[in-house]
C-alpha cells in the first residue's frame, strides 16, 4: 500500500512518524481515531472495539476510536498507565483538496496536565527533569499548573541515591532523564527517557534566556549551576514540546538548596509513613492525613510540601510556631478563618488557566465567587494580624479584579463559550446592541405578516421562510397584482408569487448573523477580561499563596487543638527532651484503649539508646514517635506530648521493619544492610538515628554480631555519636552498656495477671529479663514440654555463646507434639495472624491450652 493510499491515510502518516513515541488521538469529525499499533494498544488497554479502516484498495488497517466528548476519561487511563498521547485537531476552516489540514496541537503527558478532571487537588503536579555526571546531579522541577519553576543540585558518593530521594520528597509524577541514565528503582514517578542532546548546557542555556528574554543567568541566582541549568533547560525544551500555551505561566525561575530542609532519605520518608502509609500508600494513616485540616486545595498543596521538607533554620521555623501558636489560642478566629476559607475555589489553579487562556466562563465565575470572599477574609484581622502580618499583608483584595469580574461575567454563564449568555448585559454596549437589534429585528420580523397585511390591504398575504430565500411575503396569485411598488418579485410559483423588501432583508440579516456576532463578540471579551485578570495575575497569585498559608497554619493550629499538642522549643544546642509523647497517628487510631505516653529524654553524654522488649509491646511506636515530633517540631507544628524541647536535627535516619517492605530483586537482608550503610555513611552529630531490630534479616549470630559493631560504631565514631534509638530482640545487646558509656538500656513493661501478659506500653529504665521470651510463653499456656525444651536450648545458646550450634535432632523431634489430624491444628489452620492482635493470640493459645493439653 504505497502509492494508492487514501490522502487521510497519508497525512496521518506523516504526522504519526513525528511522533513515534506516543500514541496519537487523530480527530475525525466527532472521533479521535487511533490506527494500527496505537489501535490495538488503546482497544486493549481501554477495553475499545478494535476496528478495521480501509486505506487503499483492498487494504484495511486496524482502528479503535473514542468519542471527542468522552476523551478526558480515556486520556485519564492511558496517563495513568503510562503512556504519552498526542492529539491531533483539525485546524483551519475549509479542506484543502477535500481534506482538513491537522496538527498535533498538545503532547499529553503525567507532568504537563492542566485539566482539572485529571489532576489531583491537593497535590502539585510535578513534572522533574534530571541530569547526572559523576557525583553530580541538577534537578529541576515545575508545574505548569501553579507556575512553580525551580531547580538545584545536589552532590553524593552516592549521586543516584540522593537525586531519588529528592525526587521522592517532590513526589514527582514525571521524571525527564538523558537516554541512559538510570533512575528505575523505587520511584513511582514515570520515567520519560529523552536524548542526550537535549541536556546539552549550550542549548539548555540559550532556552532559558530565550524563555525569559534575559542576556545572563545571573538573575536566577545560576551562574555557575551547570548540572541545574541543563535540567531546567530540557524541562523548557520539554513544555514547548508538549503543551506550548503554558509556557507563559512559567515567569521566574528560581533556585533552592537542599541544605535549607532536614534531609530524609527515601527509605526515611517511606518508613516514618510521612505522606502515605506503607501498607497501602494510602494518605489516610499518614502523618499527612493527621496535619491536614486545610480547607482549601493550595492549602492542601502547601501543607503536604510542609510535611515534606522540614526546616532547619531557626528563625523560620520559630516564625511559625509563633503564627500557629496565635490561631491556636485564638480558637475564635482561627474558626471564622477556617469557616472563610472553605468554600474557596483553587485559586492558584485558576489564574494560571486564565493566564494560559484555558479557562472557561465557569473557572471566571469561580474566581469571582472567591475574590468576593476576600474582603471578609481580611476583614478578619482588623484588629491586628500579630505574627501572620506578613502573611496578611500579601492578602490583596484585589477589588479591581472582582469589579471587573462582577461587571463583565453574567450570573451563570453556559460553561463553554460556544453557546451565548456569557457577558453581563450592560458591560459592552457594543454586544448590547446586537442583542438588543436582533431581538427587536424578530420581533418586527414576527409583526411583519400582520403590518402588511394592513398596509396593502391584501388579506392572503403571508410571511414564511425557507433556506434558499430566507424570508418572504407571500400573496396569492389573484391578489399578486396588488402588490405594492416596494416589492420585490423574487419567485413565481404555481398559485402564488413571492416578494421580499430591502427592509425586511436587512433584519433578516441581522436575525441571521445576530448569533454568529454574539458569539464572536463575547469570545473577544472573554479573552480581553481574561487578559486584564491575567494582567494583574502577580498579585492574584500572591494572594493565593497567602491564603494556602492562613491555610496551612490554621489546619496545624486545629490539628494542635484537638489533639493538645505543645509547642516545642526547638534550640541550637544538642538536646532531646520530650515528655509523656505521644505518636500523632498511632494514638488516634486506637479504639477504647488508652495511648500510654513515653519520655525520651537523653541525658547529656547518652548517645544510644538500646530497647528491648518482647514482640509487639511498643518498640516500633516509640521509635517512631520521637522521630516525627523532632520532625514536627521542625515544620514549625505543635506536637503531640506535655512538653518538649528539641535541638535541631540536620537528618533524621531510619531502619525500621525489614518484614515489612517488599523489594523487588533484592534480599530483604541486602536492603538492610545499605540502608544501615547509608546512615553510617551520611549521619552527623546533630542527626537523629532509628534503628529497628537491625539483623533481624539475617540468622541470630550474624544478626547480633552485626547489631552489635553498629552500635559500637555510633558510639565511637567522632563524627557520628548521634541521638540513637536502638530496638532489639537480641537481648545480648544489653551488655552493650556496661561496655560503653554512652549506652543506656530501657525495655517494654509488662505485667501478668489472672495468668495473662498485659503490655504496658511503657518504657522503662533496665534491660529486659533474659528468659523473658519464654517466661511469657510459660504464662500464655505453652504446654510444659514447649517450655522446658525451650529452657534447655536457651542454655545450650548461652554455653557455646558464638560458636557454631549444634542442637540434638533427637529432642528436637519430640517437638512434634502436634499430629496432621490435631484438632488444635484444624482450628489453627482457621486463623488468620494478621488479623489477630498479639494478646488475642496469647489468649488463644491460654484457651488451646486449656481445652486441648490439661486433657491429654
Ligand atoms: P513492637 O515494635 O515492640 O513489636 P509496635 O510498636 O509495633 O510493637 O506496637 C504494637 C502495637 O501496640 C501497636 O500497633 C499499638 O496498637 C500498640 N501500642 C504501641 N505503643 C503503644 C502505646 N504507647 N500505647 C498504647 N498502645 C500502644
Ligand atoms: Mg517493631
Amino acid at each position: 500500500m504505497s502509492d494508492d493510499v487514501t490522502p487521510i491515510r497519508q497525512q496521518y502518516l506523516e504526522i504519526k512518524r513525528q511522533y513515534p513515541n506516543a500514541i496519537l488521538f487523530f480527530r475525525l469529525g466527532d472521533f479521535y481515531e487511533t490506527f494500527d499499533q496505537d489501535a490495538e494498544t488503546t482497544s486493549r488497554e481501554l477495553d475499545l472495539v478494535l476496528t478495521s479502516r480501509p486505506v487503499a484498495r483492498g487494504v484495511r488497517v486496524p482502528m479503535a476510536g473514542i468519542p471527542h466528548h468522552a476523551a478526558e476519561n480515556y486520556l485519564a487511563r492511558l496517563i495513568e498507565k503510562g503512556f504519552h498521547v498526542a492529539i491531533c485537531e483539525q485546524v483551519g476552516e475549509q479542506p484543502i483538496k477535500g481534506l482538513f489540514p491537522r496538527e498535533v496541537v498538545r503532547v499529553v503527558t503525567p507532568g504537563t496536565l492542566i485539566e482539572p478532571g485529571l489532576l489531583k487537588g491537593d497535590q502539585n503536579n510535578y513534572l522533574a527533569g534530571v541530569t547526572v555526571v559523576e557525583n553530580r546531579a541538577g534537578v529541576a522541577y515545575v508545574d505548569i499548573t501553579t507556575g512553580e519553576f525551580s531547580a538545584t543540585e545536589l552532590q553524593s558518593e552516592d549521586i543516584l541515591s540522593a537525586v531519588r530521594a529528592e525526587l521522592i520528597r517532590l513526589g514527582a509524577v514525571e521524571i525527564l532523564v538523558p537516554e541512559g541514565v538510570d533512575l528505575n528503582n523505587g520511584l513511582s514517578g514515570h520515567l520519560t527517557r529523552w536524548p542526550a542532546w537535549r541536556f546539552e548546557p549550550a542549548r539548555c542555556q540559550e532556552a532559558i534566556l530565550n524563555h525569559f528574554q534575559v542576556g545572563a543567568l545571573d538573575g536566577f541566582g545560576m551562574r555557575g549551576m551547570n548540572m541545574a541549568v541543563r535540567s531546567a533547560g530540557a524541562i523548557l525544551q520539554y513544555v514547548q514540546e508538549t503543551q506550548p500555551g503554558a509556557l507563559k505561566l512559567l515567569a521566574g525561575l528560581s533556585t533552592y538548596s537542599l541544605s535549607e530542609f532536614m534531609v530524609l532519605d527515601a527509605a526515611t520518608r517511606r518508613n516514618l509513613e510521612l505522606t502515605e502509609t506503607l501498607r497501602d500508600g494510602q494518605v489516610e494513616g499518614s502523618l499527612l492525613s493527621v496535619l491536614d485540616h486545610t480547607a482549601t486545595p493550595m492549602g492542601k498543596r502547601l501543607i503536604r510540601q510542609w510535611v515534606s521538607k522540614p526546616l532547619l533554620d531557626l528563625e523560620t521555623i520559630r516564625g511559625r510556631q509563633e503564627a500557629v501558636g496565635h490561631l491556636v489560642e485564638q480558637g475564635m478566629l482561627r474558626a471564622e478563618l477556617r469557616a472563610g476559607l472553605r468554600p474557596l475555589a483553587d485559586l492558584e489553579r485558576l489564574v494560571n488557566r486564565v493566564i494560559s487562556l484555558h479557562a472557561g466562563p465557569r473557572d471566571l465565575t469561580a474566581m469571582r465567587d472567591t475574590l468576593r470572599s476576600l474582603p471578609g477574609l481580611r476583614g478578619l484581622f482588623l484588629q491586628g494580624s500579630g505574627p501572620l502580618e506578613h502573611i496578611v499583608a500579601r492578602l490583596h483584595e484585589c477589588g479591581e479584579q472582582l469589579a471587573l469580574l462582577e461587571a463583565a461575567v453574567a450570573d451563570e454563564p453556559p460553561a463553554t463559550l460556544a453557546n451565548p449568555g456569557v457577558i453581563r448585559s450592560g458591560y459592552s454596549t457594543e454586544l448590547d446592541s446586537i442583542i438588543e437589534a436582533s431581538r427587536h429585528a424578530r420581533e418586527w420580523i414576527a409583526n411583519l405578516e400582520a403590518v402588511e397585511r394592513e398596509r396593502t390591504g391584501i388579506k392572503p398575504l403571508k410571511v414564511g421562510y425557507n433556506k434558499v430565500f430566507g424570508y418572504y411575503i407571500e400573496i396569492s396569485r389573484g391578489a399578486a397584482d396588488q402588490a405594492p411598488s416596494d416589492y420585490i418579485r423574487k419567485q413565481t410559483l404555481v398559485n402564488a408569487e413571492r416578494f421580499i423588501t430591502p427592509e425586511m432583508k436587512e433584519y433578516e440579516a441581522l436575525v441571521l448573523n445576530a448569533e454568529d456576532r454574539i458569539r464572536e463578540i463575547e469570545g473577544r471579551l472573554f479573552r480581553d477580561l481574561c487578559g486584564q485578570i491575567g494582567g494583574a495575575g502577580r498579585l492574584l497569585l500572591e494572594t493565593a499563596r497567602a491564603l494556602a498559608e492562613l491555610d496551612s497554619l490554621a489546619s496545624l493550629a486545629e490539628t494542635a487543638a484537638l489533639g493538645r499538642y505543645v509547642r516545642p522549643e526547638v534550640t541550637a544546642d544538642d538536646m532531646l527532651d520530650i515528655r509523656d509523647g505521644r505518636h500523632p497517628v498511632v494514638e488516634r487510631s486506637l479504639k477504647g484503649e488508652r495511648f500510654v505516653p513515653n519520655d525520651a529524654l537523653f541525658e547529656p553524654g547518652e548517645i544510644v539508646r538500646v530497647i528491648t522488649g518482647p514482640n509487639m509491646s511498643g518498640k516500633s511506636t516509640f521509635l517512631r514517635q520521637v522521630a516525627l515530633i523532632a520532625l514536627m517540631a521542625q515544620m514549625g507544628s505543635f506536637v503531640p506530648a506535655a512538653s518538649a524541647r528539641i535541638g535541631l536535627v540536620d537528618r533524621i535516619f531510619t531502619r525500621i521493619g525489614a518484614q515489612d517492605e517488599i523489594h523487588a530483586g533484592q534480599s530483604t537482608f541486602m536492603v538492610e544492610m545499605i540502608e544501615t550503610a547509608n546512615i553510617l555513611h551520611h549521619a552527623t552529630g546533630r542527626s537523629l538515628l532509628i534503628l529497628d531490630e537491625i539483623g533481624r534479616g539475617t540468622s541470630t549470630y550474624d544478626g547480633v554480631s552485626i547489631a552489635w559493631a553498629v552500635v559500637e560504631y555510633i558510639h565511637n565514631h567522632p563524627a557520628l555519636r548521634a541521638h540513637t534509638l536502638f530496638a532489639t530482640h537480641y537481648h545480648e545487646l544489653t551488655q552493650l552498656s556496661d561496655l560503653l558509656p554512652g549506652v543506656r538500656n530501657y525495655n517494654v513493661a509488662v505485667s501478668e495477671a489472672d495468668g495473662k501478659v498485659v503490655f504496658l506500653h511503657k518504657i522503662v529504665p533496665g534491660g529486659a529479663d533474659r528468659s523473658y521470651g519464654i517466661h511469657v510463653a510459660q504464662l500464655a499456656g505453652m504446654p510444659k514440654p514447649v517450655v522446658q525444651r525451650a529452657g534447655e536450648i536457651m542454655r545450650t545458646l548461652e554455653q557455646s555463646s558464638g560458636k557454631a550450634v549444634k542442637i540434638n535432632p533427637e529432642a528436637a523431634q519430640q517437638m512434634a507434639l502436634f499430629p496432621e489430624t490435631n484438632p488444635m491444628v484444624e482450628e489453627l489452620k482457621e486463623i488468620d495472624p494478621n488479623s489477630l492482635s498479639p494478646i488475642e493470640a496469647l489468649n488463644k493459645i491460654y484457651e488451646w491450652q486449656k481445652k486441648y493439653v490439661s486433657k491429654g
